[in-house]
């Protein structure tokens, strides 16, 4: 896995998020599998060698969440 390095991290998450509600940036949420709470604009993105692209935790590669396992803060 090889990380990228996001600019616009609001415009990458508009367009890449899986799920419906897509997050502020700016808001708080907790990673379920090292229990790290972080804002949204901390995530990193790693591509395979397919070429897909995974949102994940700040603490990648040692934690191996990703956008799947943010729990919402507040
Ligand atoms: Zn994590």
């Amino acid at each position: 896995m090889e990380e990228i390095i996001i600019i616009d991290k609001q415009k990458y998450i508009n367009e890449n998020y899986p799920f419906g509600n897509i997050p502020e940036i700016t808001s708080e949420i907790c990673c379920i599998h090292c229990d790290t709470i972080y804002k949204v604009e901390e995530y990193k993105v790693f591509r395979d060698e397919d070429g897909d692209e995974f949102i994940c935790c700040p603490n990648a590669p040692d934690c191996d969440g990703t956008v799947i396992d943010w729990i919402p803060i507040g």
